[in-house]
């Protein structure tokens, strides 16, 4: 449970010489305690020395809050300030309760008010059973990275300075570091990440780039916008990422590059694939959209080819409040390129030796990205545990005879995804699931040779069965770091109950 502790509360509790139980769930993690901003300073007034000591050392355990501006302005001459506004904070951040001395302060609202006793029971008692699980809920802990990032763009919104600038090298700097590459280059998408990338190279017109037909639209899309053909190559049909076994038998004379995907988190099989860049001359793009802080063989994702693409789509394992993306590379030479690429191919101001595009990053959402980076290990472990545990569950009820679980060939996989695959009844256990409010999806039900605007490429059927047979096969549940054992739990109760009572 999430709870506000009352200043009402936090006074009696912390000048008391009784150990609170309340405190105590917060200490061992039963309860997550948060605390207004509002009433650190009352409470500094009231307190004793001895017992601000206690409020230091419960702080590590609390996180605290703050309201806007506003929404102080908005009850501050009312009567009942401090309820008001730990109303609007329970309600805006979705805590669960408010733990006060007087309850009957609150009264008439619809938020849950406990004395410590209530508090106690209800903690104590079974947890309201699950009828909805989404498969992403973006906002649902936004309260718990809400101070770290509203600093970083306050920081913004007081400098002035919103594209590029310190903001976005700070970010740059740091996913560097994070992807184990020398450089970082924020950009607009994770699309323009490819695109830069291949105007980077000097790829256009006449050139051919082979990669994956089981991706999302955006890796061959990129391709083709540069004047480039795209050429596809079939997928494993374990990893469902790039076989590169087959990569030799496409690469013509106009091979310039490979652009692998890792996709749903996990690295396609690079080791092979650089020998074959290396043999032939080739370059390889990375097309790391869904797997920053993926491992291969101990690298990081991104740091495998000459560059490395990243997405900061809200849906991604690191999301921006809006769009952006990152190329990472170590090469200088394409460090400078992709910077003067970013701004029209601008070197110096209004001089262009060569076109690029606005290809900004925006300070705002470099500094989102920056602020959230330093969850992004726990988020990414949390993903991994919540992919194990659904292992467990599916095999713990026999139902590996019907659905194949994704394993995990290269660690690290970073499960943006978690992909299960079912022969038959795809699409039937699909709407079934959805009937039960669990939010589950196909990526992709279309692989892109069959795509209307890739017609002329001339692919047909059967071309390559593996991306056809997991488009028709595979299914997202979901794994976001906010997911609950119960909630999976709950999931997994489902799909048995599909495929043996139905
Ligand atoms: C999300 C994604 C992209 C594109 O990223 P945007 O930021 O949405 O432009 C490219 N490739 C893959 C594999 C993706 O998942």
């Amino acid at each position: 449970m999430e709870i506000l502790l009352h200043y009402d509360f936090l006074i009696e509790a912390l000048s008391s010489k009784e150990k609170s139980v309340v405190i105590d769930f917060c200490k061992t993690g039963k309860c997550k305690g948060w605390v207004s901003s509002t009433t650190l300073p009352v409470l500094l007034r009231v307190l004793k020395k001895e017992d601000k000591v206690r409020l230091f050392d419960l702080l590590n355990r609390l996180s605290v809050i703050t309201p806007t501006a506003i929404e102080i302005e908005q009850v501050f001459q009312d009567e009942s300030f401090e309820e008001k506004l730990a109303l609007n904070l329970v309600r805006s951040c979705r805590l669960d309760a408010i733990v006060s001395t007087e309850p009957e302060k609150f009264s008439g609202n619809d938020v849950s008010v406990l004395t410590v006793k209530q508090l106690e029971s209800k903690v104590n008692e079974s947890p309201s059973p699950i009828n909805e699980v989404k498969l992403l809920d973006i906002s649902a802990s936004y309260h718990q990275i809400l101070n770290d990032v509203e600093a970083e763009m306050a920081d913004t919104t007081r400098s002035g300075q919103f594209i590029l600038g310190s903001k976005v090298m700070e970010m740059e700097e740091k996913i560097a570091k994070y992807c184990q590459t020398k450089y970082a280059v924020g950009v607009s998408s994770g699309t323009d990440a490819l695109l830069i990338s291949l105007m980077a190279l000097g790829i256009g017109e006449g050139d051919e780039v082979i990669t994956s037909p089981y991706t999302f639209f955006a890796t061959a899309g990129s391709i083709v916008r540069t004047g480039a053909k795209p050429v596809f190559v079939d997928i494993n049909d374990v990893t469902f990422n790039m076989k590169a076994e087959h990569i030799e038998r496409y690469i013509t004379p106009k091979t310039r590059a490979i652009m692998p995907v890792h996709l749903y988190g996990q690295c396609a099989d690079m080791e092979p694939i650089v020998a074959i860049a290396k043999k032939h001359s080739l370059n390889i793009i990375e097309d790391s959209a869904q797997s920053i802080g993926a491992e291969y063989k101990s690298k990081r994702a991104g740091s495998l080819g000459d560059m490395g693409c990243f997405s900061f789509f809200p849906a991604k394992n690191l999301g921006a409040f809006g769009d952006g993306g990152v190329v990472t590379t170590s090469s200088k030479e394409f460090y400078e390129k992709l910077k003067i690429l970013r701004v029209h191919g601008s070197n110096p101001k209004y001089y262009h030796k060569m076109i690029g595009g606005n290809f900004r990053l925006d300070a705002l959402q470099a500094g989102v990205v920056k602020a959230k980076l330093k969850f992004l290990e726990d988020w990414t472990e949390k993903r991994r545990k919540n992919a194990s545990t659904y292992n467990q569950l599916f095999r713990q009820n026999a139902l590996t005879q019907y659905i194949q679980l994704p394993p995990e060939v290269f660690p690290r996989h970073v499960y943006n995804q978690y992909i299960i695959r079912l022969e038959n009844r795809r699409d039937e256990l699909l709407s079934f699931l959805k009937g039960r409010n669990i939010g589950c999806e196909i990526y992709y039900p279309l692989p892109l040779h069959f795509q209307d605007c890739f017609q002329s490429l001339n692919y047909k059927k059967g071309d390559f069965p593996e991306s056809e047979r997991a488009a028709d096969e595979t299914l997202a549940l979901p794994i976001s770091h906010e997911i609950t054992q119960a909630q999976q739990e709950y999931i997994v109760e489902n799909i048995r109950y599909f495929f043996l009572k139905n």
